[in-house]
C-alpha cells in the first residue's frame, strides 16, 4: 500500500514540475535498504550517502557543485531528489514548500481512494478495478471462445466478507479495540494475498477493497480453475480463523504505530475472530461490453452468497454457483395446506417443477455426533444422513418459493418437515428417489441408477460377444425431451423416465441390464432369445398413449441385424457397437413411417446422413459420418453422402476422395461418378475426374443428363477445362454433344462452368 501512496507522489511530482526544466525521483527505505521507486538496480554509494544525509537536513540537502537538492519526507518515509537541468537553486525553501503540498495532494488522493483505517480500497476504487478487469477479461475472452485442454482461460472471481458477530466484539471489548481488530483483519488479507500470488508463481492477480464497516471485498483474476480460486477463498478464510487475532505479535507491531495504552487487550483465547466468505463467478456475457449493472450484477450474487455463508453457520465459503444445488433451507411447513416454503428462489435459479431432498438439520450427514464424558465434550462420529422426503416446486419468487412433497411413498402420509430442513437439488436424468424398493436408510443401494453410465452395459455386450448367447441392445429415448421439460419442469421429465424405467424392467428378463443413458434416454442389453418384439411394440404404445407429449420411440440392434446387413453386401456391422447403434436408431434423424421401433442397418445411417444433408446441418452430418465411419459402417450410399457433406462445407478435394471410394463400391452408380466430376472440377483435379468419367456409357450419359443435370453439367466442364489446356484425355466427340445439351440447361444459364463450356466452343 505505501508504493501505491508513493506512485501517487509521483504523479503530482509530475504535475508539479513538468514546465520547470526539472525531473525527480522518489526513493524510499525498505527490508533495510533504500530503493528506487520501481527501479531494480543497487544504488551508487553517493546516492545511499545523499540519502542518509538529506535526513538529518530540515530543509533539503543540496552538495557542493551539484545539480540536484534532495528532500526528505519523514511522514511518508521517503526521499525525494529534484534534478536541475542547469545548476540546483541557492535558495531551497521554496522546493521543500512545493513539495510538501505535493505530498499533501498525493496523500489527499490516497485518502479518497483507499479505506482510512485499513488503507485497502475503497468502494469506489474497488468497483474500478472490477471494471477494469471485466473488460479486459471479456475481450480476452471474446477471442480464444473455446477453452483448450490444458489451457485455462482467464478467470475472475469476486469474493465478498463480512466478519462474524464483530458486534459482539465491539460491544464486548470497544470499538477502540474493534477497530484494531479491523486493521489486523486487513492485514491478514494482504498477507494471505501474498502467500497466494507466491504460491502460484504470480499467475494470479488480486486486489483487496474494504468498501466500509466490517465488510471486505476481494477480486481474484487469474489462468486458474475455479476449484483453485475456491481453495484462494477457503485460504483467506483460514488465515483469520486460524489463529487468534491479533496475534501477540501483531499486537506489538499495532502498538508501535499508535499510542494502544488506553485499550485493554483481551485474553488469548477472547481473540477468536472468524469470517465468512460469498463468492461469485464472472459469466461472460454476450455482449462483451461491460455495463455498470454487470459490476452490480457480480457485487450482488458475491453478497447472496455470503448471505448464505452466514445463515449456513459462518465461517464458510459459498459459492454463489452452489446455492441452488446446495444451499436450499425450508422456512416453514404448513401441514394443513401441505405446502413447503423455502429459502431460494429465481435470483439463485431456482424454476418451477425442480425437484429436491430433504434433509433435517441433524441428519444431513454434516452434524457430528458429540459425547460428553464428564470433563470434556468430544466428537465421536457423524449423525447418519436420512432423507425425509422430496419436494417439488410449484411457485417461484424471486427470493423465496413454495413446493409440495412429491415423494410417492410419503405423499398421502403425514410428514413433518422442520424449519431449517437443508435442501439438495435433483438433477435432471437421475431418478433414483422415483423407483420404489429404495430405502432412505441405504441411499447407494440404487446407486447404479446414475446418469450416463455406460460401462456396464459394454461390459455385458464384450462378454458374450463370442459367445454362443448372441445379445441386444435397445435404446428408449423420449424424443420431445426438451418442450416437456421447459413446459412441465425436471420433476415431471424425472417421473416420466422413472415410469419408463420401471416398465422396461418389467418386459425384459432378469439377466438383462437397463441403465439411464442420459436426460431422455434408457438402453437395455441382453439375450436375443429372450427378446420379444411384440412386448416392446406394446410398451412402447401404452407409454406413447398415456405420455403422447414425449414421443416415445426406440432404436435397436442385434445379433439378428448382424446377420441381415452381412447377408445384404453392405458390409459387416460388429455386436460390439450395438449400443452406439441402436442409440443411433433411437435418434431425430431416422425416419419412421409405420414403427416407432427402428433396427439400426447401413439404410438406417444412409437415412440419417441425407436428413442432415437436407437439413444443412453440414458440421453434424460430417461428425456423425465420421463416428459412424469408426465404427463400420461403409456402404458405397453412405460414403457417397459423405462426399456430399464435405462437398457442402467446401472441401472438394475430400469429397472427391470420398466418391471415388463409393464408385469402387459400386461402380454402377451413375452419381457417384458425376459428384467425382463435380468435386474434382471444383478442386481442379481435371485429368483425374476425367480418367474416371470416361468409364461413363453414352447411354449412361444420357440419364444423367436427365436425372442428375448438375453432375452432367460438371462432367461437360471438365471437358472443356481438358480442351482449353490442351489435355491428352479431352474426349472431342463428348464434349461435342454434351456442350450443346449442358447449354440447353436452362436451371444453369448463370454457372460458371457454362462459361467455360461456351469458350472452350469458341476455341478453334
Ligand atoms: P454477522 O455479520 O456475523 O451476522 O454479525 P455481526 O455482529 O458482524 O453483524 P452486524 O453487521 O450487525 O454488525 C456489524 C457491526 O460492525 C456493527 C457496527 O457497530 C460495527 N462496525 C461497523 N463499522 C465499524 C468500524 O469502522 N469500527 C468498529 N469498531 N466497528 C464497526
Ligand atoms: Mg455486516
Ligand atoms: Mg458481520
Amino acid at each position: 500500500m505505501k508504493l501505491e501512496k508513493l506512485r501517487l507522489v509521483r504523479e503530482e511530482l509530475q504535475d508539479e514540475f513538468y514546465q520547470e526544466d526539472i525531473t525527480s525521483s522518489i526513493f524510499y527505505y525498505f527490508n533495510k535498504r533504500w530503493i528506487e521507486l520501481d527501479k531494480t538496480s543497487t544504488l551508487s554509494k553517493t546516492v545511499h550517502n545523499n540519502l542518509e544525509l538529506s535526513k538529518l537536513e530540515p530543509v533539503a540537502l543540496r552538495r557542493k557543485g551539484s545539480k540536484n537538492i534532495w528532500v526528505s519526507c519523514s511522514e511518508i518515509e521517503c526521499c525525494i531528489a529534484l534534478y536541475f537541468s542547469n545548476s540546483a537553486p541557492k535558495v531551497l525553501e521554496v522546493y521543500r514548500r512545493r513539495i510538501n503540498n505535493v505530498v499533501k495532494r498525493a496523500s489527499n488522493a490516497y485518502k479518497v481512494s483507499h479505506n482510512q483505517l485499513t488503507q485497502l480500497l475503497a468502494r469506489d476504487s474497488f468497483r474500478e478495478k472490477l471494471h477494469k478487469a471485466l473488460t479486459s477479461i471479456s475481450h480476452a475472452d471474446l477471442t480464444s471462445e473455446e477453452e483448450q485442454e490444458g489451457n485455462l482461460n482467464k478467470i475472475l472471481a469476486v469474493f465478498a466478507l463480512d466478519i462474524d458477530h464483530f458486534k459482539q466484539i465491539n460491544d464486548t471489548y470497544g470499538h477502540l479495540y474493534g477497530d484494531q481488530v479491523l486493521k489486523t483483519f486487513a492485514i491478514r488479507l494482504e498477507r494471505a494475498a501474498d502467500n497466494i500470488a507466491l504460491e502460484l508463481s504470480d499467475n494470479i492477480e488480486i486486489s483487496i477493497g474494504h468498501p466500509s464497516g466490517e465488510e471486505f471485498l476481494i477480486l481474484v483474476q487469474g489462468y486458474i480453475s475455479k476449484d483453485t480460486i475456491i481453495k484462494i477463498a477457503n485460504q483467506f478464510r483460514l488465515e483469520i480463523s486460524d489463529s487468534p487475532l491479533p496475534s501477540d505479535k501483531e499486537w506489538e507491531d499495532l502498538s508501535k504505530r499508535e499510542n494502544l495504552s488506553p485499550i485493554i487487550l483481551p485474553q488469548l483465547h477472547e481473540r477468536n475472530v472468524t469470517t465468512s466468505v460469498g463468492l461469485a463467478f464472472y459469466a461472460l456475457s454476450q455482449e462483451g461490453e461491460i455495463t455498470q449493472d454487470e459490476i452490480t450484477s457480480i457485487l450482488d450474487r458475491a453478497d447472496t452468497a455470503l448471505y448464505r455463508a452466514k445463515s449456513g453457520g459462518r465461517n464458510q465459503v459459498i459459492s454463489f454457483d452452489d446455492i441452488l444445488s446446495n444451499c436450499g433451507r425450508v422456512l416453514e411447513h404448513d401441514i394443513a395446506a401441505r405446502v413447503i416454503a423455502i429459502d431460494i428462489g429465481k435470483n439463485v435459479g431456482v424454476s418451477i417443477g425442480q425437484e429436491f431432498k430433504v434433509f433435517s438439520t441433524s441428519y444431513s450427514g454434516k452434524k457430528g455426533f458429540m459425547i460428553n464424558d464428564g470433563r470434556t465434550s468430544r466428537t465421536i462420529g457423524n449423525y447418519p444422513r436420512i432423507e425425509i422426503t422430496t419436494i417439488t416446486v410449484f411457485n417461484v419468487q424471486p427470493e423465496v418459493s413454495f413446493a409440495y412433497i412429491s415423494d410417492i411413498k410419503e405423499k398421502e402420509s403425514s410428514v413433518t418437515i422442520e424449519k431449517g430442513a437443508l435442501l439438495e437439488l435433483i438433477p435432471t436424468g437421475s431418478i433414483a428417489h422415483l423407483l420404489t424398493g429404495r430405502s432412505k436408510y441405504f441411499p447407494d443401494a440404487m446407486e447404479h441408477i446414475k446418469v450416463g453410465d455406460l460401462s456396464a452395459l459394454q461390459n455385458f455386450i464384450d462378454k458374450y460377444a463370442t459367445s454362443k448367447n448372441s445379445t441386444f441392445s435397445i435404446v428408449f429415448r423420449f424424443s420431445a425431451e426438451q418442450e416437456y421439460f421447459k413446459r412441465y419442469g425436471s420433476a415431471a421429465l424425472n417421473s416420466a423416465l422413472a415410469r419408463l424405467y420401471r416398465e422396461v424392467q418389467a418386459i425384459f428378463p432378469v439377466e438383462s441390464i437397463v441403465r439411464i443413458l442420459d436426460t431422455s434416454s434408457i438402453c437395455v442389453v441382453g439375450f436375443e432369445n429372450n427378446y420379444k418384439e411384440n412386448s416392446v411394440a406394446d410398451l412402447i404404445k401404452e407409454l406413447d398413449t398415456q405420455l403422447p407429449e414425449l414421443r416415445l420411440v426406440a432404436g435397436i440392434f442385434g445379433q439378428t441385424d448382424v446377420k441381415r446387413e452381412e447377408k445384404s453386401n453392405y458390409g459387416k456391422l460388429d455386436i460390439m457397437h450395438s449400443i452406439d447403434f441402436a442409440r443411433y436408431a433411437a435418434s431425430d434423424y431416422v425416419k419412421r413411417e409405420n414403427s416407432k421401433l427402428i433396427r439400426f442397418g447401413h439404410i438406417v445411417a444412409q437415412n440419417i446422413l441425407r436428413a442432415l444433408f437436407d437439413l444443412k446441418s453440414t458440421t453434424q452430418g460430417i461428425a456423425d459420418f465420421e463416428k459412424l465411419s469408426s465404427l463400420g459402417v461403409s456402404s458405397a450410399e453412405f460414403i457417397n453422402l459423405g462426399g456430399l457433406l464435405y462437398r457442402a462445407k467446401n472441401n472438394s478435394k475430400h469429397a472427391a476422395d470420398l466418391y471415388e471410394i463409393a464408385v469402387k463400391k459400386n461402380p454402377a452408380a451413375i452419381t457417384y461418378k458425376t459428384n467425382f466430376g463435380l468435386a474434382t472440377y471444383f478442386s481442379s483435379q481435371t485429368d483425374r475426374g476425367l480418367t474416371l468419367l470416361a468409364s461413363l456409357t453414352n447411354e449412361e450419359l444420357q440419364v444423367a443428363l436427365e436425372k442428375y443435370p448438375y453432375g452432367f453439367l460438371g462432367y461437360t466442364a471438365l471437358l472443356a477445362k481438358a480442351k482449353i489446356s490442351e489435355s491428352t484425355l479431352f474426349d472431342a466427340e463428348r464434349f461435342s454433344w454434351m456442350a450443346v445439351a449442358a447449354i440447353k440447361l436452362e436451371k444453369y444459364n448463370r454457372h460458371g462452368m457454362i462459361q467455360i463450356i461456351q469458350s472452350a466452343l469458341a476455341m478453334q
